[in-house]
């Protein structure tokens, strides 16, 4: 069984703490606060688990706040694509939903109310003269020329500014802290911009937008929420979270507190949806969903299990330190999930047909197959055998290598389930390939009886009846990318795109294959796990995927690719 082992981390020590010392009353609220511009991947999955994990195990509750103040790039379609992606995982935000435009009103009241507390004010510099004086990380920034404009004519132009009378970029609202902090946000950020454009849900009410840094400690704060769980790129950003709600403590219900963890880097993967967003765009992938990418979408329709992403964060844990994980531990989760859960089949992926010269022509003879092997309970399957059978091309050597323990001319090994078989000739065409081979069988030696170990062989192969097998497409994947870190060369990330990720070909299967419902994973055996493309597959016409093999082929690869940079994860 999968049981998940609750481990502690550093955010749940503070959480104790906070419930020891009555902080915020044994309350513990987060939220998981995607912006709708893209599709969730499997490093939002590490927040979501966070976030939903600790408000159930703390009896709390965990908001899905859609972070909705970039209306260019945001839509519908993400939004919906969101929602499922979390509810796939196995969370429940219940009725907390909430979207940082329904705060427009609000945001803007308390730009307002700093504007008349001489704290914010509009500039009317473009935005390279802003970036001008911003200065460096060595150099202090200088002050606005229109810094100082008296609070009562920022006011009329903010409010002209949301008005529309003014065209985009030719003011911003900036807050008044301090241009020579050595923290560049604290250099009077912009904290609202002008843009008309159309909201996919405030439609054409504003045409001015606040920006994230002061969007979203608000709305954090308005939600009560009590721990606001971020990714470590933000903790430059905490001193300017603070600061706005430090202006607004009258106005705000409470101040959260900003905790920062360290985000998932995910060996042969690109974790950021503009990234992700240039693979679908260039059709580079069949879309967002496309198995090979590394989106919860696309993670789903491979096989991915939600225990086996849950599994899988749980395992990783939370910590400060940025780090790489390798995707074969992502791997490895779903392999434990499925070598549990999912039913033993035989699917053929490179037939070779196989005739039993001594086998009686018209003869069906049952074969009993576990559906699987540590869970007697489960039952077994009959597989009929029959004269002239499928097995697999690689299960095959004319000319055997050294160590080559299956089926060549003159050797002996067992059909899975059946009998020993000894292989006496091959038919080729005239381009000299193999079009057939011919055995025969020892009839005393069937698995499960008192025969079947007269000899010990070494090879045992799945074969299916050439009669009763049914062809089903498959499509057998591997890694997008052939390099373990993809964005952080000097090459263009796209340049390491796995030319062989996707392979179709027409499999044969167990005909019980062909009611294979959607999303229902099968071991193939000796082969890996396939699911039932959730997309493709129709009633009695499957479409597999290989989610995963059986075991990591890809670890050696790895090993001989150094990362180009420890934390070259590039925005
Ligand atoms: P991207 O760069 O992929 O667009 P993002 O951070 O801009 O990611 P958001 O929609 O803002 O995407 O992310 C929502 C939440 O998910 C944020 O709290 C963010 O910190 C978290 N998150 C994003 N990427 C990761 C990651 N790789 N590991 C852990 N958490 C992440
Ligand atoms: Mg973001």
């Amino acid at each position: 069984m999968n049981t998940l082992t609750i481990s502690s981390n550093f955010i749940r020590n503070i959480i104790d703490e906070d419930n020891r010392s009555g902080k915020w009353n044994g309350r513990v609220e987060t939220r998981f606060p995607p912006e709708p511009n893209g599709y969730l991947h499997i490093g939002h999955a590490k927040s979501i688990c966070l976030n939903f994990g600790l408000a159930r195990d703390y009896g709390g509750v965990c908001h899905l706040r859609f972070d909705d103040t970039n209306p260019e790039k945001e839509a519908q379609e993400y939004v919906d694509a969101i929602c499922d992606s979390v509810r796939w995982l196995g969370f429940d935000w219940g009725e907390h939903i909430y979207y940082a435009s329904d705060y427009f009103e609000k945001l803007y009241e308390f730009a307002e109310y700093l504007i008349t507390k001489g704290q914010a004010y509009v500039d009317s510099q473009s935005a390279e003269e802003i970036r001008q004086l911003r200065g460096s990380l060595i150099q202090p920034g200088q002050n606005s020329p229109y810094r100082d404009r008296p609070a009562a004519e920022s006011l009329d132009l903010f409010r002209r500014m949301r008005a529309g009378e003014f065209p985009d970029g030719t003011h911003v609202l900036r807050a008044k802290i301090d241009m020579t902090s050595p923290n560049i946000n604290m250099r009077d950020p912009v904290i609202y911009r002008i843009r008309h454009i159309h909201h996919q849900r405030t439609g054409d009410k504003w045409c001015i937008y606040p920006m994230y840094d002061f969007t979203h400690c608000i709305s954090d704060a308005l939600e009560h929420i009590t721990h606001s769980l971020c990714t470590l790129e933000f903790e430059d950003h905490r001193p300017l979270y603070d600061w706005v709600l430090d202006q607004l403590v009258e106005q705000v219900p409470c101040h959260p507190q900003q905790i920062e963890f360290a985000r998932l880097n995910l060996t042969y993967c690109v974790m950021s949806k503009r990234k992700l967003i240039e693979l679908v765009e260039g059709h580079f992938v069949e879309g967002w969903d496309d198995p090979r990418m590394n989106t919860l979408a696309g993670l789903r329709r491979r096989g991915y299990t939600p225990a086996s992403i849950r599994l899988f964060t749980e395992r990783i844990g939370i910590s400060k330190a940025d780090s790489w994980i390798d995707m074969t531990v992502l791997e490895d989760c779903l392999r434990e999930d499925l070598n549990e859960h999912a039913l033993r089949r035989i699917g053929i992926l490179k037939p070779l047909k196989l005739i039993i010269d001594n086998f009686p022509e018209d003869q069906e003879e049952a074969c009993y197959a576990p559906n699987h092997p540590q869970k007697p309970e489960w039952g077994k399957r009959m597989l009929p055998l029959t004269k002239t059978v499928y097995i697999e091309q690689d299960d095959f050597m004319e000319i055997p290598s050294k160590g080559y323990f299956r089926l060549s001319p003159g050797a002996e090994v067992r059909l899975r389930y059946a009998y020993l078989i000894k292989c006496v000739s091959v038919v080729k065409n005239d381009q000299g390939m193999i079009e057939e081979i011919h055995c025969v069988y020892d009839p005393a030696t069937k698995s499960g009886t008192a025969g079947a170990d007269i000899r010990k062989v070494k090879g045992n192969i799945h074969w299916l009846s050439a009669r009763h097998a049914q062809p089903a497409e498959t499509r057998v994947y591997d890694r997008l990318f052939n390099h373990p870190y993809p964005d952080t060369g000097d090459k263009d990330f796209k340049s390491y795109l796995n030319p062989h990720s996707k392979q179709t070909i027409t499999a044969l299967v167990e005909p019980s294959l062909l009611d294979a419902q959607t999303e229902q994973c099968f071991q193939f055996e000796r082969h890996g796990y396939f699911v039932a493309d959730r997309m493709e597959t129709q009633p009695g016409k499957p479409v597999f995927n290989r989610a995963v093999t059986l075991r990591d082929t890809w670890g050696k690869m790895a090993q001989e690719q150094a990362p180009i940079t420890a934390k070259g994860r590039s925005k």
